[in-house]
C-alpha cells in the first residue's frame, strides 16, 4: 500500500521511508509449545525528512517507534518497503557500505550511562568514533574531540573524567558529542531525555535545537511525551500498532488532534482544568497484542468513535482538507453508521 507523505517539509529529502514493514515470527502463549505466529511490528510507514529538519515519532510503548528507527539506521533488516538515506538505499547491515553511510546517520540512546563505558575517560570515547573509522591521528583525533566537548557546552577541562563522575545531563552531552564527531547529517534521538531529571531536561532540548541549528542536523525524534515532541520537532507522526495513523505539524496536531488516538494523547497531557478545550478522553485498556492485530482499524476496540465500518474496513493514511494525513474513516466525514461505542 503506498501511503501519502506529508507535504510539509520542504526539499529534497535526507532520508525517504516507503511502506517500511518489519515482521517478526514468534510463539503465542505457551513457549516453545505456542502455535507459531506473526508479529507485524511496523507495517507500512512511509514519511520524507529533510536536512536540518525533525519529525517526531510518538505512540504508546511497543507501537513500532524503536523498530522504525533501528530500520532507518539498517540496525534491522526490513521484510517490505525501502529506506534511502542522501540519495541511496541502506546497504545491508554490517558491510562495509553500511558502515560508511552509518558514519552519517548516528543514534543518541535514553541512557546515557548505558551508552557510555564506565572505565574509559569520556573524552576517549568521544574519539573513539574516529579511530574506528581510521580518521586522523591521535593529536587531531584529540584536537576533535576538544571542540566536541565545546560545541555540547562542557569544555576540555571534562576530557579526562569518567561517566560516573558526571550528572545525567552531562553524560548525555558526552554521548552528543560522540554521536557528532563524524559529522552526521542526521541524528535518531530514542527518548534522548526521558531518563534526565526534570530540570535538565529544558537544558538538553535547548542544546539539540543549538547543534541542530549549527550542524544543519536532521533529527528523527522518538518520545512519548507530545509537549517535548511541540518543542523539538517540525513534524510529528503518532504510531499505533505499527502504522501511522496521524502526521503533520505539532501546533496543529496539539490543538485540533484529529484521530481519536491523537485524541487521547492529547487529552492525558496534564494541564489545568480550566485550560482544558475538550473533556478528558480515558483509552478503554491496553493497546491489543500485535500478534493479534484486530481487523479493520486496530484502535476500533478502545475507540469511542467506531462505528459498523471500522470492525471491517482498515482506513487509509491520506489528507484531509487541512493537509494533515489523518488514517480515520469518521475523521474523513466517510463512517457509513452509527458509532456502536457508549
Ligand atoms: Fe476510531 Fe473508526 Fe477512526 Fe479507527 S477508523 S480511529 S475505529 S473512528
Amino acid at each position: 500500500m503506498n501511503q501519502p507523505t506529508s507535504p510539509l517539509l520542504q526539499g529534497p529529502p535526507l532520508l525517504q521511508v516507503r511502506d517500511l514493514a518489519r515482521s517478526f515470527q514468534v510463539r503465542r502463549a505457551g513457549g516453545w509449545f505456542g502455535k507459531p505466529a506473526t508479529l507485524h511490528a511496523v507495517d507500512g510507514v512511509s514519511f520524507d525528512l529533510r536536512p536540518g529538519r525533525t519529525l517526531g515519532l510518538v505512540g504508546e510503548s511497543g507501537c513500532g517507534k524503536t523498530t522504525t528507527a533501528r530500520l532507518v539506521l539498517g540496525m534491522l533488516t526490513p521484510t517490505g518497503g525501502t529506506v534511502r538515506f542522501e540519495g541511496e538505499a541502506v546497504p545491508a547491515p554490517g558491510t562495509a557500505a553500511w558502515r560508511r553511510m552509518r558514519r552519517r546517520m548516528q543514534m543518541v540512546f535514553q541512557d546515557p550511562l548505558g551508552a557510555l563505558d564506565r572505565r574509559i575517560p569520556v573524552g576517549v570515547q568521544v574519539m573513539e568514533p574516529l579511530q574506528i573509522h581510521g580518521i586522523g591521528a591521535g593529536a587531531d583525533r584529540r584536537s576533535r574531540a576538544l571542540e566536541l566537548l565545546d560545541a555540547v557546552g562542557l569544555g576540555s577541562s571534562f576530557f579526562a573524567r569518567y561517566p560516573h563522575e558526571l550528572s545525567g545531563g552531562q553524560r548525555q552531552r558526552i554521548v552528543l558529542a560522540r554521536a557528532l564527531i563524524l559529522e552526521p547529517s542526521l541524528l535518531v534521538c530514542d527518548e534522548p531525555i526521558s531518563a534526565l531529571d526534570v530540570s535538565i531536561q529544558a537544558q538538553v532540548i535547548n542544546l539539540l535545537l543549538d547543534l541542530q541549528a549549527k550542524f544543519d542536523l536532521a533529527f528523527l525524534f522518538i518520545s512519548h511525551d507530545l509537549k517535548v515532541v511541540r518543542q523539538v520537532c517540525h513534524e510529528v507522526a503518532v504510531m499505533y500498532l505499527g502504522r501511522i495513523v496521524e502526521q503533520g505539524d505539532p501546533d496543529q496536531l496539539l490543538i485540533d488532534p484529529a484521530h481519536p488516538y491523537t485524541q487521547a494523547l492529547v487529552s492525558a497531557i496534564p494541564v489545568a482544568a480550566a485550560a482544558r478545550r475538550r473533556p478528558r478522553l480515558i483509552l478503554k485498556g491496553d493497546p491489543p497484542n500485535p500478534v493479534d492485530r484486530p481487523a479493520g482499524c486496530a484502535f476500533h476496540p478502545r475507540c469511542p468513535a467506531a462505528t459498523a465500518r471500522c470492525l471491517v474496513d482498515t482506513p487509509v493514511l491520506k489528507p484531509l482538507p487541512n493537509g494533515r494525513l489523518v488514517a480515520c474513516h469518521v475523521a474523513h466525514g466517510e463512517a457509513d453508521s452509527p458509532r456502536i461505542a457508549a
